[in-house]
């Protein structure tokens, strides 16, 4: 019995983070936290924790630094380490870089692909500025927000209009930055679109593509080099002890303020000083608006029409599942039955988990994937991209994991979405 008692205490003095060093660099921790389902994963949320998009039966996971085990711990909920990350020695990129961390693309790269790819299939490809990071509307660097719409080009395609002729597919990455791998199956499926049996499909769909949905976040992302800084937010906002930025995930104005998200500034969950308040955000809703019909009364119980075209996907990482709304709640749409179908039909493609957020992870509002179908009754997803473990898992896997493991699940995924749009319902 002793001996028992003793192997404990050591485990657990195992399983505490290392005190942090007087200064320099701190290691990054992945914690597992038991957070069942319902109240204790919501409260968890609403402490300002940087809870992972994944679960593990009744654990969530917290990214945190050296101190926070401790402060989860007063919190009421005891922590174990799952992963440390070391910090890794500072080799920020080099001005003119086209890739970082092994070959991730720069945000600098991911623009002029989408001018390249216009530029050599005139026929097929045509950029779309749709606004202004918030950076570069403050006259301080930041970006164009572009989107590149491919299809076999005809009259009216592609306009900014809800009444072009073909059923749309909209993909977005990195609306999170530190999710790296999103931006690069954008990259991916950009390319296959234009050079692959994708073509053929272009004669009845139009596909849009934004590979970078918060390009300074992904700034501040690459800007680690070969030790990618985990920035999920925008840039906009101080923080003195935390991350700054607004979550665009949580800043949307549909249930904007409720559940699984958080009034502090520094927490990774900022929902931002009022619905929409972010230029990011606004500009994707701006653009939604232009490229959809309205097929949906207002409220949260009414079904979009059955002659409803298109569908939204956001693409996330990681924990291998595939969400669809409402997310701020349980309750079910009045299109439960059909995006519960498209999202099972993709998810047994990749293998991954279909289910309302609330179902398999935890009810998060303000999300983009809420407003698109509250505000135009489209169905839409977001697909957790990736394992929380293992040689591809995580934020930050190795560049090679993209085409070895991530887009040959995405692929059959992104194929099945450009079907399910032309009738969703
Ligand atoms: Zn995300």
């Amino acid at each position: 019995m002793r001996t028992a008692v003793a192997l404990l205490a050591c485990l657990a003095l195992l399983l505490s983070p290392a005190p942090a060093p007087a200064e320099g660099p701190q290691a990054t921790y992945v914690l597992r936290v038991p957070a069942p389902k319902g109240e204790s994963a919501q409260r968890l949320l609403g402490l300002g924790y940087d809870v992972l998009e994944q679960r593990d039966g009744d654990d969530l996971f917290v990214v945190g630094d050296p101190k926070t085990a401790g402060k989860l711990r007063t919190d009421g909920y005891p922590a174990t380490v799952e992963k440390t990350m070391p910090p890794a020695p500072w080799a920020p990129r080099s001005i003119g870089d086209a890739t970082y961390y092994g070959g991730y693309r720069t945000i600098t790269a991911h623009l002029a692909h989408l001018d390249e790819v216009a530029k050599a299939h005139p026929g097929l490809a045509t950029v779309v500025d749709y606004g202004d990071s918030w950076r570069k509307t403050q006259g301080n660097g930041g970006y164009d927000l572009k989107a590149l719409c491919v299809t076999r080009k005809g009259p009216g395609d592609c306009a900014l209009t809800p009444t072009a002729p073909k059923p749309r597919l909209f993909v977005m990455g990195q609306l999170h930055a530190r999710e790296i791998t999103t931006g690069d199956m954008a990259w991916r499926f950009i390319d296959d679109l234009v050079g692959s049996d994708l073509t053929a499909m272009l004669a009845d769909v139009e596909v849009w593509v934004v590979p970078i949905a918060n390009p300074d976040g992904v700034e501040i992302v690459e800007s680690g080099g070969d030790s990618p800084v985990l920035q999920r937010k925008n840039a906009n906002g101080t923080c003195t002890s935390g991350s700054r930025g607004v979550d665009l995930n949580r800043n949307a104005g549909s249930h904007w303020g409720e559940v699984g998200s958080s009034t502090s500034k520094c927490s990774e969950t900022y929902r931002g000083p009022r619905a929409d308040s972010e230029v990011e955000v606004q500009a994707l809703e701006s653009l939604w608006r232009k490229l959809y019909r309205d097929t949906r009364a207002p409220g949260d119980t009414a079904a979009a029409s059955a002659d409803t075209t298109g569908a939204v996907v956001s693409m996330h990482s990681y924990g291998d599942y595939v969400l669809f709304p409402w997310g701020w709640s349980t309750q079910k749409t009045g299109n439960d039955a059909a995006l519960r179908k498209m999202a099972n039909d993709m998810a047994a493609l990749s293998g991954y988990t279909a289910g309302q957020p609330g179902e398999v992870l935890y009810n998060a509002s303000g999300a983009t994937d809420d407003w698109v179908y509250d505000d135009l009754g489209v169905p839409s997803f977001v697909w957790e991209i990736g394992t929380d473990s293992g040689r591809c898992g995580g934020f930050l896997p190795p560049f090679s994991c993209q085409e070895d493991a991530h887009w040959p699940k995405v692929r059959p995924m992104l194929v099945s979405a450009m079907k399910a749009a032309k009738r969703p319902y």
